[in-house]
C-alpha cells in the first residue's frame, strides 16, 4: 500500500524521509515554494495532500456520526428501547461513541 506521506514534499515534515529524521549531521535548507524536490517537481504532493486530507475529512465524519448516534442512542423518545440498545452495544464495539 502507498504511503502518502512519502509522496509529501521532501521538506514537509510529515514525509518520513524528511532531513531531519535521518543521520545526517548538518542542517538541510527547508524550500517549500517553488521547491523541486522530486516529489514537487512531479507533483506528488498534490495527490498526498488530498489524501491525508481526505483521511483527515473522515475522521472527522467518523466521530461526528458517532456522537450523533450516541445522542439518538441516548434520547429517550427516539426510537425503540431495544433499538437504542442495540446502537450503544454497537457503538461500544466500534468505540464511536466517545
Ligand atoms: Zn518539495
Amino acid at each position: 500500500m502507498i504511503n502518502p506521506l512519502e509522496k509529501l514534499c521532501y521538506y514537509d515534515e510529515r514525509n518520513p524521509d524528511h532531513p531531519d529524521k535521518t543521520d545526517y549531521d548538518y542542517e538541510f535548507p527547508e524550500p517549500r515554494d517553488n521547491c523541486a524536490c522530486s516529489n514537487c517537481f512531479y507533483g506528488r504532493d498534490a495527490m498526498a495532500l488530498e489524501m491525508i486530507a481526505q483521511a483527515e475529512a473522515l475522521r472527522i465524519a467518523d466521530r461526528l456520526l458517532g456522537k450523533t448516534l450516541k445522542y439518538l442512542a441516548t434520547s429517550s423518545g427516539v426510537g425503540s428501547n431495544g433499538l437504542r440498545a442495540e446502537v450503544l452495544k454497537h457503538l461500544e464495539a466500534t468505540e464511536g461513541g466517545e
